[in-house]
């Protein structure tokens, strides 16, 4: 069913970069074995599952979205497809993104844009749009996602389901191909919270192959459908100031007044540090990009054709392969760490990292967790906001906060604009994943 729905609606929205037709039905019959026999089944066994194109699959092509990559077979398994795999799922297919992850309408892809399933001139968000559009569009029930400053919450905003951005080292990032270390991680997709806590459930946990990987098991049980009376919801004003769309905006607040109506208390509060998440995530995740992104030297990735003329030219052929985007960020990383930027930018940007973090623990005192948006509007057109920088920008600043900082933060639709989805945005101190998803059950 699902491959033939790609068969269809591929072509058009361009959500799939590779789908191993024959590999996905191969493990499907496998699951159906398994079924059959009564043996290992899991809640995930025999349902497929989307994969962002930045996640390692063993013998399945995995190309980042970008030209280097193009003829890059893994010769091993993520440890979330690792994972995937035991529980018996199917993977159906390798989604689309902007080329590395570094974007945030998957326009930045060697294979095409990704089109919006609730409208085809506008973006289906970035950079795991692909992912997102796989799972709206009814391509696969689940998918995989990275999100470094919001690449899993916004696009699943825009395309009107649920992503997770786990706790730092909730999720293993053990063969996922890295953009920022310090903000990358692994999350679900999903059409409603119970499937995302139930693939949640399935790739958390500690993995010794990712030593920033998080022992213990906070966030990842506990009950969905406890009450949520008595918790604490706060509304930073920050988030609800100029810029925000003033439809969306009512939407949250009537999030908040049905959380109210459950037996939540409503916490106006602020938190300063967010006016510079914006600024801060960009310096600290280029110059991160431009250290990442020295991998790819000519020795082990790209091809070497046209690299005959020594050392210089094996380096230089396959950096060809790099887009626009890329390129930028690698170039201005470079630039944030070389001699006297480092001490006047980067070090500045770690030290509003630091402060962000205090700021946001301190709120956390005085609620158990935040309620924003998840953006600033509904999708953007590809013609004109997904070419405006600043429009892009200034989307960022409500999700990136969540990477700076390190704790979990949950996008969830709230309602529609017209025709165009939007969601609201639950975040929370490290470890509170399963308090997030069932606030947000609660609403929606
Ligand atoms: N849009 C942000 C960026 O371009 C976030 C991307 C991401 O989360 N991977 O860096």
């Amino acid at each position: 069913y699902y491959l033939d729905r790609i068969a269809k609606l591929n072509p058009e929205l361009n959500a799939f970069i590779t789908v191993p037709r024959a590999e996905a039905l191969q493990m499907a019959a496998a699951a159906d074995r398994r079924i059959a026999a009564q043996e290992n089944v899991s809640a995930l066994t025999g349902i497929p599952v989307a994969i962002k194109d930045n996640i390692c699959t063993k013998g399945i092509r995995t190309t980042c979205a970008s030209r280097l990559l193009a003829d890059f077979y893994p010769i091993y398994d993520a440890t979330v497809v690792a994972r995937l795999k035991e529980a018996g799922a199917v993977l159906i297919g390798k989604t689309n993104l902007d080329e590395f992850a570094m974007g945030s309408a998957t326009q930045y892809s060697f294979y095409g844009v990704t089109r919006n399933p609730w409208d085809r001139d506008r973006s289906a968000g970035g950079s795991s749009g692909g992912s997102a559009a796989a799972v709206a569009a009814g391509m696969a029930p689940l998918a995989l996602g990275s999100d470094t400053g919001g690449s899993i919450r916004q696009p699943a905003a825009f395309c009107g389901i649920w992503g997770l951005k786990p706790t730092y080292g909730r999720v293993s990032r053990y063969g996922l191909v890295p953009y920022a270390p310090s903000f990358d991680q692994i999350g679900p997709l999903a059409s409603s919270g119970r499937d995302l806590f139930l693939l949640f459930q399935a790739i958390a946990g500690y993995d010794s192959l990712d030593p920033t990987s998080l022992p213990g098991q906070a966030g990842m049980d506990g009950e969905l459908s406890r009450s949520i009376r008595g918790l604490r919801v706060g509304l930073p004003r920050e988030f609800f100031g100029a810029g925000l769309d003033t439809g969306l905006k009512e939407r949250v607040l009537a999030v908040a007044r049905v959380l109210a109506e459950a037996g939540c208390e409503l916490v106006e509060l602020s938190l300063p540090s967010v006016a510079y998440a914006a600024a801060t995530y960009y310096l600290l995740a280029y110059a991160e990009a431009s250290s990442s992104m020295a991998r790819y030297d000519g020795v082990r990735f790209g091809s070497r054709e046209e690299a005959d003329q020594g050392i210089a030219g094996m380096m230089t052929a396959p950096r060809q392969g790099l887009g626009l985007e890329v390129k930028r960020r690698i170039l201005l990383g470079t630039y944030f760490l070389s001699p006297g930027c480092y001490e006047e930018y980067y070090r500045q940007a770690q030290k509003v990292r630091a402060w962000m973090k205090q700021d946001f623990a301190a709120a956390y005192r005085c609620c158990d967790l935040l309620l924003t948006p998840t953006t600033a509007a509904p999708a953007f057109r590809f013609a004109e906001e997904a070419r405006d920088e600043r429009a892009l920008l200034l989307t960022e600043q409500y999700t990136v906060a969540a990477n700076l900082t390190g704790f979990p933060a949950l996008s969830f639709p709230c309602g529609r604009i017209n025709h165009l989805p939007v969601g609201a945005q639950l975040m929370g101190p490290a470890g509170t994943e399963t308090l997030l998803i069932r606030v947000a059950m609660a609403y929606a």
